[in-house]
């Protein structure tokens, strides 16, 4: 059967929201200001005020983001990194660019790094500990933020997932010493090209970042630290401020798929929690469940022109480039990684495609 539901679909069909994301291109072209606009200072101000941080610093992809948001906290070559092995592989690069080394710690079923495991992988050389917010369900960032109190951590958020996601009334990115968001098209943020971005409080924090951006250059001409070019483009940052007005009603519709999914799947397969309380909220970046039967699923899914996505089949540690680095057992990451399927679960869906899903997938487990 052909293609009937995408796991994503990022074509732009709204004639009203089209001609805006144009008029904004438009005056890009006009003033010509392509690099570092002011759109993107603008939109800089606009994450800020919106996470509820100091600062916010636009730059190339949330990858470059989550390496400048370690390196801007100091995290350097000798240092460990404690993070999930569940996540795109972004986080673990992003780690060993800084020259520090990536700790794994086993998740929860949640998928969200254990906090209960946390402290038993400190050593004295821990700095930071880097938790992922995967699937754009929050860690629960006021214990995490409690063991990096007690002993004298770094916490770096890899929100990249997470943009508008909420844990004790903050948002994803405000906890942290640093954040990093990605607002790469896929994201619940998204531009129409490679975009991130860095949140922090600490000025020191922030002023290395600003000149880490471009080349490790500050005053225009004078490098205090080598670096490689994170620059925002102009147009990207002018999008994004479209965006943004549209980020609430996208979450919400988000929202609303997840729960019609987990009340009626929940009995069948294992289904993201959607019974938050008010001060918390997930964004399902992806809407993950956890089944048996996966390939069999899969296969049946596709036959019914149902796209779906594994997201990760391969835990970060497990990674051929990792090989060299020993990793403790993770036994919930390894059996949870052989379980994961996503469902499409974005805001262009309509109800009857999400009766679709719900249809087939119960279709499925009648007969097996
Ligand atoms: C998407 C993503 C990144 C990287 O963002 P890009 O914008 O694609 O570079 C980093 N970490 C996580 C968890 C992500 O999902």
């Amino acid at each position: 059967m052909e293609l009937r539901i995408r796991y994503r679909d990022l074509r732009v069909t709204d004639p009203e929201y089209k001609k805006k994301i144009l008029d904004v291109i438009d005056s890009v072209l006009s003033h010509g200001q392509i690099l570092l606009g002011p759109e993107v200072e603008k939109f800089e101000t606009e994450v800020a005020r919106l996470i509820g941080t100091k600062y916010c610093i636009g730059l190339g992809s949330g990858t470059d983001a989550a390496y400048v948001a370690l390196r801007s906290l100091g995290i350097g070559p000798g240092d460990e990194v404690i993070t999930t092995p569940l996540s795109w592989i972004a986080t673990f690069n992003a780690i060993y660019f800084t020259g520090a080394r990536p700790v794994v710690v086993d998740i929860a079923e949640d998928l969200n790094i254990d906090v209960d495991l946390i402290e038993q992988a400190i050593t004295p050389n821990t700095r930071a500990i880097f938790p992922v917010h995967f699937t754009g369900r929050m860690c629960d960032m006021t214990r995490i933020c409690e063991i990096a109190r007690k002993y004298n951590l770094f916490v770096i958020e890899d929100a990249a997932q997470a943009f508008g996601a909420r844990h004790a009334g903050r948002l994803a990115g405000s906890f942290g010493h640093t954040g990093a968001f990605s607002m790469n098209p896929m994201k619940v943020l998204p531009a129409f090209g490679e975009v991130g971005a860095v949140v922090t409080n600490n000025e020191n924090a922030y002023k290395f970042a600003s000149s880490m951006r471009y080349l490790g250059t500050v005053r225009r001409d004078t490098c205090i630290s080598p670096s490689l070019n994170f620059k925002i483009d102009t147009i990207h940052a002018a999008t994004l401020l479209v965006n943004l007005t549209y980020l609430e009603k996208r979450i919400e519709r988000r929202v609303k798929i997840a729960k019609h999914y987990t009340r009626e799947l929940g009995s069948i397969i294992d289904c993201p929690n959607v019974d938050l309380g008010a001060d918390e909220r997930c964004v399902f970046f992806d809407y993950t469940v956890k089944v048996r039967e996966r390939a069999k699923l899969i296969e049946f899914l596709t036959e019914k022109g149902i796209e779906t996505r594994i997201k990760h089949p391969i835990l970060m540690s497990d990674q051929p480039a990792y090989a060299y680095l020993k990793y403790p057992q993770i036994p919930r990451a390894r059996r949870i990684v052989s379980e994961i399927l996503s469902l499409p679960a974005h805001e262009v869906l309509s109800d009857d495609d999400v009766d679709y899903v719900v249809r087939a997938v119960k279709e499925f487990y009648r007969r097996n």
